[in-house]
């Protein structure tokens, strides 16, 4: 049987970066690489977005901060409630925290106190989500307990953030509001955060006017854009998943590809790209996939399941659509079974 590939194009990164960057203008990209990368692997993403001027990275848990750590000489941000031996294990490694709860804040107070390092803290405000995040009713408590750490050097409070649920300008626009009250309370109290930082790539890209000092941008980086959005100008899906042609037999394809590998099954009637043109998935199995034939279909052939659409396949996003979904899910889902191959 043969290895389904994810081909990662290193060039189509670098570019999905500069666009993002420059779509931002005044607003600093943090590289969002939760999952991995969105499936597309940190140990080679990090260097290279690096290399293409990046300085900020975020993954929402620590264990994911710490091995991007070592990558790299800027920034790195961890916004998932952790337990003390990682907050402990950040502080040694100089990566900054978002803490949204009272518990967690003095948690990370005392990890600061017993090492002698001083924690840099984004302080969450809850803007409606309910994900995490002080309550406006929590906030000035939250702010009195950090002001009074930070004059004793025990944390820095570096950012104010928050998450929008996008979806509506009307929520996101109230969301901005509270997030704004929050910020000026604070800067009231005495407090001077370097950054705020209230939009994730939908918000970042399409609606400006809520962008802070930083956004917090994945998907699009990585060219996949919203389940029923349009594709960005100047973004390209920077991967594409190949499978290869194993038998051809009673009028069917059958590809080296299959739910093991992540790829839900539930996908059948979906268009893949062939070298005869757009072809239906007939049936997911565990180990394979059925496809409709095409003149001269062979053994070896390689078909292209999702891309950046050069092949006449759809995007990840489309993929995901079929299933309610979003389409980092599809990528994510993808297991180590399927080999990550970086190309210029
Ligand atoms: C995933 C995530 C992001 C990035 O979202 P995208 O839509 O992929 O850009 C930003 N902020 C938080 C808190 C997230 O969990």
């Amino acid at each position: 049987m043969s290895t389904p590939v994810l081909e990662i194009s290193r060039s189509a990164f670098r570019a999905d970066l500069d666009a993002v960057r420059a779509r931002l203008g005044e607003s600093r990209l943090l590289l969002v690489m939760k999952d991995d990368a969105y499936g597309h692997g940190i140990g080679w993403a990090v260097p290279e977005a690096e290399s293409a001027g990046v300085d900020w990275f975020g993954s929402y848990d620590i264990p994911s901060a710490l091995r991007i750590r070592p990558l790299t000489t800027g920034r790195v941000y961890a916004w998932a409630t952790s337990s003390t031996d990682e907050v402990e294990a950040a502080l040694n490694a100089d990566v900054e925290l978002g803490v949204g709860s009272a518990d967690y804040l003095a948690d990370v107070i005392a990890a600061a106190e017993r090492l002698g390092i001083g924690a840099g803290v984004h302080l969450k405000i809850d803007t409606g989500l309910h994900r995490n995040g002080f309550r406006p009713e929590q906030w000035r408590e939250a702010i009195e307990t950090s002001l009074a750490a930070q004059r004793r050097g025990l944390i820095r409070v570096v950012g104010v953030w928050s998450h929008l649920a996008e979806a509506s300008d009307e929520e996101d626009d109230a969301a901005q509001r509270v997030f704004r009250g929050a910020v000026h309370e604070l800067e009231q109290a005495g407090g001077a955060p370097e950054v705020l930082h209230l939009t994730a790539s939908a918000a970042a890209w399409w609606r400006p006017e809520l962008r802070g000092t930083l956004s917090r941008v994945g998907a699009f980086c990585y060219g996949i854009r919203s389940a029923g959005g349009p594709q960005p100008d100047g973004l390209t899906l920077i991967s594409r998943l190949i499978a290869t042609v194993d038998a051809v037999d009673d009028g069917e394809v059958r590809l080296g590809i299959g739910s093991f590998h992540g790829l839900p099954s539930i996908l059948s009637g979906v268009e893949v790209g062939t070298p005869g043109g757009p072809r239906r998935i007939i049936r997911i199995d565990g180990d394979r996939t059925l496809l409709e034939p095409w003149p001269g279909a062979r053994k070896g052939d390689r078909v292209t399941v999702f891309g950046p659409g050069r092949d006449g396949e759809q995007d990840a996003t489309a993929l995901a659509e079929r299933i309610g979904s979003v389409g980092e899910e599809i990528l994510t889902r993808l297991t180590p079974e399927v080999r990550r191959v970086l190309i210029d």
